[in-house]
């Protein structure tokens, strides 16, 4: 399942900052008022040059009342240092404003865009790698935080600054503003031109990151495997090769960068000696055109204008990147989940009478066919044993059960009702189920087997589901007991360890139904005895589902099914199975030694 292609990513993203209308107001007008006031140098030096050339301008004697040159010296060194002092300030006040922005639009989008994805069905997160859901909670929404931060108020610097400057200079001289302006179009076409060269050596420069963290990651995850193969060489060579090319990808990259600021100074260079050669020269045949304040005005103004040019490049560059990165979230928000509630679901607080199965087909994406009009009845109460060999569907029939993934055909019922118009949230908290393959979280053996009971489970609890699990005994051996850390993904436990961990989760859960699946594979036959007799207590009034190669595991259900190609090949208690020499009694036979 493919993200979908969300429409005016830029517009999602600047509607986040609705909930900050005041912050962005306020940080919106203080930019505007920054690069205002930043641009007043030129103008103070011009004054100045103009009033110790006895030529004070005349809004200064206007506004002074009085001729006096020492006077108006003092007043512009007041005003100089007032302007940076506000100058400073503003820039103060805009930079906390638009980080603060970054910063918390970043943590809604992430908080949102992680949500989507935790209710998204398993399908798709076995068709999109983890490394590109990962990238996109991390990468792309950093990235747009930083263009929340830095970039956008650089935009909004450029259009301040054009307007302002532009007026100023052409409230001087047009003629000379347009000399001084004609580098602009070089200067940004250059940009253009370098920003087009250089971005596909960046791209590659990412890339390259992206191989290199991959492969480490890969290598500290499998390094158990690299060790008993011996392949400690053969992976730093790998390693190496990957590095390597990262390390060329950037050398590239700023080979080719390394030009181009001194070219631009060089453009920069010709509209500022035309300007001022010009410009001199009409000082010199009649300073009441232009005097000399202004020619050092528009000396240090056309600069100011020039410069930033060669940054509008790299901030169309930002633009574009944020863009990317804004579609790619909101397309992973905008993707609806396969697996809908109905609008109105039906209640199911309970379970009373029986799980069934009615005409089951079901095909993962590949087109396989895994059922085929499967039929299934389990009554409250009873114990359910499943046999049939790997690939056969077993654990498929228990995600179809929690609603993993939907039926393509028939339905599933609970008394009665199409698992398909309850609520998720209802429908699972029926289930207790120890899967095939166990997960834990890094933390503490307590906390994992309180996980997803947290508020409601008292320690004396926990310790029951515990011992009833066989895992008691050893817990208190560790050094920290239950607060002994388990490492990621239950490391530092062993296969069976890990099982009876899960067994104790499913039983702290306490749902109607149970299903374990292969859930002592792992264990020896004395302790699979104990978890059992436990587990058969424990669900007297409840209803289990067992999965097992090992027969004698299920050989005391009530009911056991054998599942071969699609369908229910055999079902019956071990007994009557035996009598039928079908598959079954066969595997039995093996099982017990009868035959080799
Ligand atoms: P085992 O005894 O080895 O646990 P099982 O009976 O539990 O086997 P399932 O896990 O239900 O088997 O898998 C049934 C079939 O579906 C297998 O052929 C498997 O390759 C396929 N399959 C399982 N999960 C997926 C998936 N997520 N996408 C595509 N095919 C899958
Ligand atoms: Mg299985």
């Amino acid at each position: 399942m493919q993200n979908i292609e969300p429409k005016h990513p830029m517009r999602r993203l600047f509607l986040y900052l609705r909930s900050y209308q005041r912050t962005v107001i306020l940080s919106m007008l203080t930019v505007v008022v920054h690069k205002v006031f930043d641009l007043m140098p030129p103008f103070l030096v011009g004054w100045m040059v103009n009033i110790a050339n006895k030529d004070t301008p005349d809004w200064i004697v206007q506004l002074l009342g009085t001729s006096e040159t020492t006077t108006a010296v003092v007043f512009v060194s007041i005003l100089i240092v007032v302007i940076f002092g506000l100058e400073s300030l503003t820039q103060w006040i805009y930079k906390i404003g638009f980080l603060r922005l970054a910063q918390q639009v970043q943590h809604d989008l992430r908080l949102d865009a992680y949500q989507q994805l935790q209710v998204r069905e398993v399908a798709y997160f076995e068709s999109n790698r983890t490394g590109n859901l990962m990238a996109m909670l991390n990468d792309d929404i950093n990235q747009l935080e930083r263009f929340l931060n830095s970039s956008l108020d650089e935009i909004i610097q450029l259009i301040v600054l054009f307007l302002f400057a532009g007026a100023a200079l052409v409230g001087v001289s047009w003629q000379l503003t347009v000399i001084g302006l004609v580098p602009i179009p070089i200067i940004y076409l250059g940009s253009l031109y370098y920003q087009k060269q250089v971005s596909p050596l960046y791209r590659r420069v990412r890339e390259a990151v992206g191989h290199l963290s991959n492969r480490l990651e890969n290598n500290i995850a499998g390094i158990l495997v690299i060790k008993s193969f011996n392949a400690e060489a053969y992976e730093t060579e790998r390693v190496r090769a990957t590095s390597e090319a990262y390390r060329k990808a950037n050398f590239d990259a700023i080979e080719y960068s390394a030009p181009f600021i001194p070219l631009i100074r060089m453009a920069i260079a010709l509209g500022l000696a035309a300007v001022m050669g010009m410009g001199a020269m009409q000082v010199i045949s009649d300073p009441s055109v232009l005097n000399v304040g202004e020619l050092t005005f528009f000396g240090m103004m056309i600069q100011r204008v020039l410069w930033p040019i060669t940054r509008m490049g790299s901030v169309l560059d930002e633009y574009e990147r944020a863009r990317a990165s804004a579609r790619r979230v909101f397309g992973l928000m905008d993707t609806p989940n396969e697996i809908q509630e109905v609008n109105q679901p039906l209640p199911l607080d309970q379970f009373s009478s029986a799980v069934k199965f009615e005409a089951v087909s079901f095909t993962y994406t590949d087109g396989h066919l895994i059922f085929n009009g499967l039929n299934l009845e389990i009554l409250r109460g009873q114990r359910v044993g499943i046999a049939g060999t790997t690939g056969s569907g077993k654990s498929t029939l228990v995600k179809l059960l929690l609603r993993l993934y939907d039926v393509n055909d028939g339905k599933i019922t609970i008394d009665g009702n199409d698992i398909r118009n309850v609520r998720l949230t209802e429908l699972r908290r029926l289930v207790a189920l120890v899967s095939q393959e166990v997960y834990l979280f890094h933390g503490t053996i307590y906390e994992n087997v309180a996980y997803g009971c947290n508020e409601h489970a008292t320690r004396e609890q926990v310790i029951a589901a515990c011992e009833q699990a066989q895992l008691h005994d050893f817990i208190m051996k560790l050094p920290n007991a239950y607060d002994t850390i388990v490492g990621e993904r239950g490391i530092k436990l062993s296969g069976g360890q890990r099982q009876r961990l899960s067994i104790a989760r499913a039983i702290l859960k306490d749902a109607p139904i149970l299903v374990l699946d292969e859930a002592t594979s792992a264990v020896d036959t004395e302790t699979e005895r104990a978890i059992q007799q436990n587990i058969y207590q424990l669900t007297a009034d409840k209803t289990a589902i067992i999965i097992a190669h090992r027969l004698s595991t299920i050989r005391h259900c009530d009911k056991i099914i054998v599942l071969k190609e699609g369908n229910i090949h055999e079902s019956g208690t071990h007994d009557a199975l035996l009598a039928q020499k079908g598959i079954y009694a066969d595997l039995w036979a093996v099982q017990i030694g009868e035959v080799s």
